[in-house]
């Protein structure tokens, strides 16, 4: 493989630490993992990456000067089906991170039941620091290093945090023009002119208030009047808040980097859509008293929608937090000591591997209209990822009574058996 290798694949999980997300992962995934009396050998096989690729990625920059980028993809487990996962660009990319990202997105694809391994892939990059034309030649370098392992049959990329459908346009450009025909089910999360899924914008936020309208029911709550606090407005949060506020709870907080707005008597969320339109973000905006990210989790609300940032929630203030659910849209909200925490007083966590999961589960939908040629309404989208969503959260939920135990533990036991099973029936080629 061009500039490219493909190391061992042993990773050793680093120290113990609250915020580290290879640990925060491992933690949930060695609990699971005892409860389930997994196999010592499928254990093992569970705890490494199938694949690691680490790639140097030339760019001629546009003063002439070459610059030489490290890439990774991570292929974490590929069992059920082609990998699946988000590429970032971020200074703060590193190959543990990418792992565990990866890790998830194997645990995640399975919760939800959708034919996928997972994988997750990132170059060390500043893009903000990048002129459009540096990037374009950025995602195409990366993409020609990955020829081997792209393709619909076994590795998909997505966006991911500072990617985006442009990008992905790139990266379905250049495998098509290596592979002399277009292919557009390389990657999702495209532009729906070249055969991006209706209703993928707005599919994880869906997904969250799925999940929320499913818990509220198990747990005997209304929809009406029902106190719900988001953190984080961008493509998750925002959505979540509008979808919700449409069910009729009532959001009475919001926040995006800037700080937050709280209303006990609830914001209008299209007005507050509107605002951010006009001025990029929530700071200014008049309809509520002004509070901090900080004293957003610690409301005293019903349903709490971290859809931010990961570590939000940590052994410090998971005792102040008074919210009787939780619905992590954004990934790694929780720390696993924090979970401890949130059980003895009672919180009802819907995990992130089940509350976000409706982004991939549409990125599904994306790869098989791709693979038919054949594109569907965004009603038939919706009501499909609506079933999807909501068997999952049963099949987690009955896992969690049939197990006693959380409902993070109950996704986490669920996904690895079915991980598992696949692994037991194909068993280990020589
Ligand atoms: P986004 O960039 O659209 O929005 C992020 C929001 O968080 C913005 O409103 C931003 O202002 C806010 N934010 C940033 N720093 C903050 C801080 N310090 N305190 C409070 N708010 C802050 O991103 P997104 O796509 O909505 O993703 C949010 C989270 O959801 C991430 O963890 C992401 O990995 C996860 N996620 C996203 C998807 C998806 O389909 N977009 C799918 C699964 C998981």
């Amino acid at each position: 493989m061009e500039a490219a290798q493909i190391a061992a694949a042993t990773t050793k999980p680093p120290e113990a630490n609250e915020e580290n997300p290879f640990e925060a992962m491992m933690q949930r995934f060695d609990r699971a993992a005892e409860l389930l009396n997994l196999d010592p050998g499928l254990y093992k096989i569970l705890r490494n990456p199938e694949k690691q690729i680490i790639t140097s990625v030339p760019v001629v920059m546009d003063n002439g000067e070459i610059e030489v980028f490290q890439g990774y993809r991570v292929l974490y487990n590929t069992s059920r089906g082609p990998a699946k996962g988000g590429i970032r660009f971020d200074m703060g990319v590193t190959l543990d991170e990418v792992t565990a990202l990866a890790a998830w997105m194997t645990w995640k694809c399975a919760v939800v039941d959708v034919p996928f391994g997972g994988a997750k892939g990132g170059v060390i990059c500043d893009p903000y620091r990048m002129s459009q034309s540096e990037l374009e030649r950025l995602t195409r370098r990366y993409t020609a290093s990955l020829l081997e392992v792209l393709g619909p049959d076994s590795d998909v990329p997505a966006p991911d945090v500072n990617t985006n459908e442009r990008v992905m346009a790139w990266i379905m450009d250049t495998y098509s023009m290596h592979k002399r025909h277009t292919v557009n089910a390389v990657v999702t999360g495209k532009p729906v002119s070249l055969g991006g899924s209706l209703g993928r914008r707005e599919a994880t936020g869906r997904g969250v208030m799925l999940c929320v309208k499913e818990a509220l029911r198990r747990l005997g709550m209304p929809l009406h009047g029902t106190r719900v606090a988001v953190q984080g407005f961008g493509n998750v949060g925002s959505v979540a808040a509008r979808l919700l506020e449409k069910e009729g709870l009532t959001v009475v907080a919001i926040s995006d980097k800037t700080g937050g707005v709280y209303n006990p008597n609830g914001i209008f969320i299209d007005d507050a859509l509107e605002y951010v339109k006009n001025n990029k973000f929530l700071e200014g905006y008049p309809g509520g008293d002004r509070i901090t990210n900080e004293d957003l989790l610690e409301l005293e609300v019903d349903v709490l929608v971290p859809a931010a940032l990961e570590n939000v929630i940590t052994r410090r203030n998971a005792p102040r937090i008074k919210a009787r659910i939780i619905a992590e849209g954004a990934n790694g909200p929780t720390t696993a000591p924090a979970d401890a925490i949130l059980e003895d007083n009672g919180v009802f966590v819907i995990p992130d591997i089940l509350a976000n999961a409706g982004g991939v589960t549409v990125s599904y939908f994306e790869w098989v209209q791709n693979r038919e040629g054949y594109y569907w309404t965004e009603d038939v989208v919706n009501e499909r990822l609506r079933d999807i969503m909501i068997r999952a959260f049963d099949d987690v939920y009955r896992y969690s009574e049939q197990h006693n135990v959380n409902m993070r533990t109950a996704a986490y036991m669920l996904s690895i058996d079915r991980v598992a099973a696949v692994h037991r029936l194909r068993g280990v080629y020589a």
